[in-house]
């Protein structure tokens, strides 16, 4: 059994759902004391109880401690299986979340999955749909996994209600990848708004528009329908390499042009750093990376929850990974058996 303590490092839900993950590939049973013990609410909040219940379903898993505010847990995975599952948060919480705690398993799993996950599909703090589909999946789908995923309905936050539809054909050996330069990019913009007036993301997109020259035809804006209102505006930079997204969330008190702004800063130290590797990215892309059993990329300075990941890994599959600085103060974090 393998002991974690969930206020390690950065201290939140990406211990829990690395070692979900991770439990399902290796068949490593695993607890964890202190969970998410640095976050506002510690514990168990109903996504990641969502991801507990999910990852035991398709692990036959047996469990104890899978109660909402829970700080500890305990997950025996029995059988690792794909097939069809359905998953509903039952709040805003994010869908992607749950997808990111199962999606190691369902990867290696023995037969595909066709899956259903319900609740918020463009939340703060968790990777937005459309990063899933243009900056994350498309790697995966280089290291030999095509997986699909489709949009239902959005839900935002706090309203939730959204849905997203998944297909995954699994194999048994992901392919290394090497993510070192940043060649040519184009940089698109895009709102996206639901029971909110089209100002809001034209007033985003103008503001994007001059921080980063876009032109007119580099700029979208779109309304789609969810239950409750919410906005974000994307920003897309797409070179042969890979697309990168950041994403801004739309608040309430907080101008389209402060959404705006805080979107481009991001989008514009991307392109001054030029690492092809953001990063969000980069956190999400050492799970498939270790699985693979090597790789690399360059990045800019690696974030507390991209070394925090790269131990909570350690526990579960026996690899290494060099964290080394650049002279031109980039980072090139390469994994290896
Ligand atoms: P935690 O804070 O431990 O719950 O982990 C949050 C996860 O969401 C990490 O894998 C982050 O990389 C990911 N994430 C947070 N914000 C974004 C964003 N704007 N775009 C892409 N991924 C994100």
């Amino acid at each position: 059994m393998i002991h974690l303590d969930g206020s390690t490092g950065e201290g939140g839900g990406q211990i829990l759902r690395t070692a979900l993950g991770l439990s399902l590939v290796t068949g490593q049973p695993f607890s964890i004391t202190n969970i998410r013990a640095s976050r506002k609410k510690p514990g168990l909040m109903r996504q990641h109880l969502t991801a507990v219940r999910a990852a035991a379903e398709i692990g036959d898993a047996d469990l104890s401690g899978d109660a909402i505010g829970s700080s500890t847990l305990s997950f025996i995975p029995k059988a690792l299986r794909g097939g069809n599952y359905s998953f509903s948060i039952g709040t805003a919480g994010s869908c992607t979340l749950v997808f990111q705690a199962i999606l190691p398993g369902l990867l290696m799993a023995d037969k595909p999955t066709e899956l259903v996950i319900e609740g918020g599909t463009h939340n703060p703090h968790a990777p937005p749909f459309d990063f899933l589909t243009r900056t994350f999946l498309p790697l995966i789908a280089r290291m030999g996994v095509k997986v699909d995923a489709q949009l239902v309905r959005p839900g935002f936050f706090p309203a939730g209600g959204g849905k997203v539809a998944f297909s995954i054909s699994p194999t048994s050996t992901l392919k290394p990848i090497e993510l070192l330069d940043l060649p040519e990019t184009t940089t698109t913009a895009q709102a996206v708004s639901s029971k909110l007036p089209e100002h809001i993301g034209r007033r985003e997109l103008q503001t994007i528009q001059s921080k980063l020259h876009l032109n007119d035809n580099q700029l979208e804006n779109l309304q789609l329908d969810s239950y409750g209102p919410g906005n974000v505006v994307s920003i897309f930079v797409e070179s042969k390499m890979l697309t990168e997204t950041f994403t801004g969330f739309g608040e309430k008190n907080v101008s389209a042009e402060k959404v705006a702004m805080r979107v481009a800063r991001q989008a514009g130290h991307y392109l001054e750093t030029g690492a092809p590797v953001g990063p969000y990215l980069a956190d999400q892309l050492l799970i498939p990376m270790a699985l693979a059993g090597s790789g690399c990329f360059r990045t800019g300075s690696p974030s507390n929850h991209t070394l925090t990941n790269i131990s909570t890994i350690q526990n579960f599959i026996d690899v290494h990974f060099d964290v080394s600085e650049k002279a031109d103060k980039s980072y090139e974090i390469r994994v290896f058996k």
